[in-house]
């Protein structure tokens, strides 16, 4: 007998790898072109950090004119739960990220598929057998307590744990033994023969890390497991083969496994893609940084910003940031372009992981939304409110008024930047609501605490100089006289020219009538808050 025979009696149904070579032709793209993709398990939680690696391939696709497919990765059917799948896609759906090829309502899209691996299990078969006929790979028969006492054996011996080199049992397995042994129905699983020698290293230029040496890889890996499927390691070689991949950006928990991955591709006769291995996001807790955990940290799931109600234009402007740092720079200099027309690149990421600041997230939130249209933020917000906040929906029903209210300090060269997320709007516009607004709160007026001068400040107003039809620059005027007339000075200016002269200034006058209509001290500007609520509003408050 021999190692083609023996492949025979294992994978008696398995193609000629030539059948899959020939039909997963190379893809014609234009020189430069990068073929990159996301590849899932469907665990049922899209991290943000998944997002963030769909982002950044889908961007170095279009900049390249290449291709960005999605795998999903269900190889450990353990994992796995019902809508894992839908739930990625839904996600990149979401955010603008769709790739061109992948799986969607369990339908192929694209030429290499499938694009789901436990669809593809003929596929590694066919590979493993190819493996085996050359003398790759083998035949494991190590029961659960045949690999536990190796590793018992090795502990007390102080040597590497793994299946290796003289600590093997059925890497040397005679052939005739092995069918045997596949002949009497025994269970096995198929190995890797590693070629390697650890005392020798590999040199790897990673895309991001640069050159990282590490030594050959000899563990003899599994590659197809007792239910027939394949290893990460496995499939990894197998797919980004046939598909075409050419440049592996995924996360640097993976970095380790490199040696073995070229190894991989080395047996197997295939060109090893380029790598490039992201950091994590890391996140400050206490003294130290961290991961950011899909535990501990709400924010570290996808789903979170959709609850919040944090744009999704905000979301990837954020993850941009943390991916060049030079965005900003590009953002600042090109407040109004599209993201598209930044080019990312990845030898510019960071070799060690990012900090994942929501702070900062808010603010690019807070930026992206102060250009939105009032339009527009009534859309994303009345629309988030179905979801999430039925009170914000109620008071966004009425939509004539809801577009005036939130286009309050909108569209002009200086807009407000206190919405971050939907989930703020509630707060920053109840005030325009009668039935939401107390006029009997105990207002927190600032500098003019006096009752009797605050009645006097809002009679005066009202009775004398407000006037609905004003103008902001007759309204300001009016506001001066008021201040004048009753002992202020007109001009911050010359109240801290002399400040004994006055009792305060046409600050403090117009702050006592924006407290006492909205009962905040700070709000967007005055004029138009007054102008929204109208007068009818306004005197049944004062
Ligand atoms: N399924 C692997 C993971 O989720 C994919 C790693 C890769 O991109 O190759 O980590």
């Amino acid at each position: 007998m021999d190692n083609k025979e023996l492949a025979d009696l294992i994978f008696p149904n398995a193609k000629e790898v030539s059948f899959y070579e020939e039909k997963y032709k190379a893809r014609e793209l234009p020189e430069g072109a990068i073929v990159t993709r996301f590849a899932p398990s469907p665990t049922g939680f899209v991290h943000i950090g998944g997002l963030y690696q769909a982002e950044i391939a889908r961007k170095l696709a279009d900049q390249t004119k290449g291709v960005f497919f999605v795998r999903i990765e269900d190889t450990d059917q353990k994992r796995e739960i019902e809508n894992g799948v839908e739930q990625i896609i839904d996600a990149l759906r979401d955010y603008d990220l769709m790739p061109d090829e992948t799986i969607i309502d369990g339908k192929d899209v694209g030429n290499y598929g499938p694009y789901q691996q436990s669809k593809r299990k003929e596929i590694y078969q066919a590979y493993a057998k190819f493996l085996i006929e050359k003398g790759m790979a083998y035949p494991c028969f190590c029961t659960p307590e045949t690999l536990n006492s190796i590793r018992e054996d090795q502990e007390k011996a102080k040597e590497r744990t793994g299946y290796y080199g003289k600590w093997t049992k059925c890497r040397n397995m005679p052939i005739d033994m092995s069918a045997e042994k596949v002949k009497n129905g025994e269970s096995c699983i198929i190995r890797l023969k590693s070629p390697g020698n650890p005392d020798k290293k590999i040199k790897h230029r990673d895309v991001i890390k640069g050159n990282v040496d590490m030594p050959e890889n000899d563990q003899d890996i599994v590659i197809i497991k007792s239910d027939g499927l394949p290893t990460y390691h496995f499939a990894h070689a197998v797919d980004d083969h046939l598909m075409g991949t050419t440049h592996v950006i995924r996360g640097d928990e993976w970095l380790p496994s490199v040696p073995l991955h070229l190894q991989l591709f080395y047996v197997l006769g295939f060109k090893a893609p380029k790598y490039a291995h992201i950091a994590p996001m890391m996140k400050v807790d206490g003294d130290a940084k961290r991961k950011l955990s899909k535990r501990k940290d709400p924010e570290a799931a996808v789903s979170y910003y959709t609850e919040e109600g944090i744009p999704k234009q905000a979301v990837k402007e954020y993850l941009m940031n943390i991916a060049n740092s030079n965005f900003e720079i590009w953002r600042k200099q090109n407040p109004d372009k599209p993201i598209e027309e930044f080019e990312l690149q990845l030898n510019k990421m960071g070799v060690s992981g990012a900090l994942f600041d929501m702070v900062k997230m808010l603010d690019v939130a807070k930026n992206v939304i102060s250009k939105y249209s009032a339009e527009e933020v009534y859309e994303e917000s009345y629309n988030w409110s179905k979801n999430f906040d039925p009170e914000l929906k109620e008071m966004l029903d009425d939509k004539e008024y809801a577009l005036k209210v939130l286009g309050i300090e909108r569209g002009n060269v200086k807009p407000r930047k206190d919405i971050g997320k939907w989930s703020d709007v509630k707060n920053t516009i109840y005030y325009m609501y009668d039935n939401k607004f107390d006029k009997n709160g105990e207002f927190e007026y600032q500098k003019i605490n006096d009752k009797d001068e605050i009645e006097k400040i809002v009679k005066e107003y009202f009775d004398k100089y407000y006037d609905e039809a004003d103008d902001k620059d007759t309204w300001f005027a009016k506001m001066k006289d008021l201040a004048e007339s009753m002992g202020y000075a007109r001009e911050v200016k010359e109240y801290k020219a002399n400040p004994d002269t006055y009792k305060g200034h046409v600050g403090d006058i117009s702050t006592v009538i924006r407290v006492k209509v909205t009962g905040r001290c700070n709000t967007p500007d005055l004029y138009e808050i007054l102008k929204v609520l109208g007068k009818e509003r306004i005197m049944k408050r004062v």
